[in-house]
């Protein structure tokens, strides 16, 4: 077999074989396969598609290339990957994992690094004193057998070919073709071992799909992958016009989601962060009926509503983070009026900026790649993938899509510790919030459950 035969058959938009797709996997990450070749074959796909049965060969070829993880008999209940595309602001993973862990889910997960406007949850955990994502897999599983949660950077002998074509789709242009996609995502559960998958399929400015249409065909082929390797997966689509919440920046991110964890019901009611509140407990619905511990929708919210407000959800996230070496210190907070323990978050920013309203009306409009620029401004995210990251810095919106604003209310307060980059900074976000006297009909936040 020659690797240019297999990159000439797909770039006439011919079918490949299972064996092809094997041989030119199987000699990428060997070394044989040459980067341009892997390339001219990644943009080939990338214009002429692949059907399922190859999206499904690709996928399988991508986990077996190297150890593959297997979790059989070792628990009673699957074991369940979460897995989300990325937005601006995008915390799910880290709220729901102590939940559903605290109501007897298990959990492992492989995480990645942000690159771009989207932030990586592996980054968000960095900006926790101490926290070591980078433990051996069988530390991982013995973190997993204790506290039925683990969360680890994705490491050198798992899914290897899927860090090594995804570092170049990166620099050719292919990140975006939904079967590279899939296959990239699920090859990367089934080497981890997942027995059953959650996906959240994030669409819009935040994301790196921008149209619904695009999200839903993500969504159909990752379950029919699923399906067909045996692995029951559901996907939640699910809207990144705005960010998620109302934090921004990965320590300020780690702040959102101790409150959240920390929250009463009523304070879980509040209309700034109702879209977060919608997602995590759909997410967290369905890892509940994937593992058998809850079938009825009303009784999995009031389950989850109970986990969070009764402290065993923010127990488990403490046990997570302490038990993966993070720095933990009894703090009082005073939104809570109690003293808990808290991480110790690597530092706080020096300066603090108000964007004030210049007029009243509704905010109609929040556009979350711009966020997500103006973030990587202030160095809280990567531009390239070996870039240092500034974990202070971010955001914290004080209003959210539809919301009423008077003259020089504060519409949003930037942390930052660089003088020289908050110009640039607020340009973006004044770009990114567009005001207007009419309220807009806000959109669903959940738009399709497959
Ligand atoms: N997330 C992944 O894991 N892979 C992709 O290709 C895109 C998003």
């Amino acid at each position: 077999m020659l690797v240019v035969d297999i990159i000439n058959k797909k770039r006439k938009g011919e079918v490949l074989s299972k064996e092809e797709i094997e041989y030119f996997i199987n000699g990428f990450s060997n070394g044989e396969i040459q980067d341009y070749q892997a390339s001219a074959l990644l943009m080939a796909i990338c214009i002429n598609k692949m059907t399922i049965e190859e999206t499904t060969n690709l996928t399988m070829a991508m986990a077996y290339s190297s150890k593959v993880l297997n979790f059989s008999g070792m628990f009673e209940t699957p074991v369940i990957d979460k897995h989300s595309t990325g937005g601006v602001g995008d915390k799910v993973t880290l709220i729901v994992l102590p939940i559903v862990a605290s109501l007897g889910v298990k959990s492992f997960k492989l995480s990645g690094k942000g690159l771009g406007a989207t932030g990586g949850t592996i980054d968000k955990l960095c900006s926790i004193k101490g926290y070591n994502t980078n433990i051996s897999i069988n530390q991982a599983i013995k973190f997993l057998k204790k506290n039925g949660v683990c969360l680890i950077s994705q490491t050198d002998d798992i899914a290897v070919s899927d860090k090594k074509l995804y570092a170049l789709r990166d620099v050719t242009g292919t990140v975006e073709s939904v079967h590279l996609i899939a296959a990239s995502v699920m090859s990367k559960k089934i080497a981890a071992g997942a027995e059953k998958i959650v996906l959240e399929v994030t669409y819009g400015t935040g994301a790196l799909i921008k149209s619904k249409e695009d999200a839903k065909v993500l969504a159909q082929m990752m379950v029919e992958i699923g399906k067909k390797v045996n692995i029951e997966t559901v996907a939640l689509i699910t809207n990144m016009d705005e960010p998620l919440g109302e934090n921004v920046g990965n320590s300020l991110e780690i702040m959102e989601v101790i409150n959240f964890l920390n929250s009463k019901e009523e304070e879980l009611n509040k209309s700034s962060i109702n879209s977060l509140k919608k997602v995590v407990f759909e997410v967290a619905s369905h890892m509940l009926k994937l593992s058998g511990l809850g079938e009825n929708d009303q009784e999995n919210e009031m389950k989850i509503m109970d986990a969070i407000t009764s402290g065993k959800a923010y127990e488990k996230f403490i046990q997570m983070i302490k038990g993966q070496g993070g720095c933990i210190k009894e703090k009082q907070i005073e939104e809570f009026n109690k003293k808990i323990e808290s991480p110790v978050l690597v530092k706080s920013a020096k300066y603090t900026k108000e964007i004030l309203a210049d007029a009243k009306g509704y905010i109609n409009y929040v556009d979350a790649s711009k966020i997500g620029e103006a973030l990587i401004t202030l160095g809280g995210g990567r531009k390239k993938k070996d870039d240092k990251i500034d974990y202070a810095v971010g955001f914290i919106f004080h209003k959210k899509m539809g919301d009423e604003v008077k003259k020089g209310e504060s519409i949003v307060t930037i942390y930052f510790n660089d003088k020289n980059k908050i110009d640039e900074c607020i340009k973006y976000i004044l770009e990114a919030i567009k005001l207007d006297l009419k309220k807009i009909i806000a959109k669903k936040h959940i738009d399709d459950i497959i």
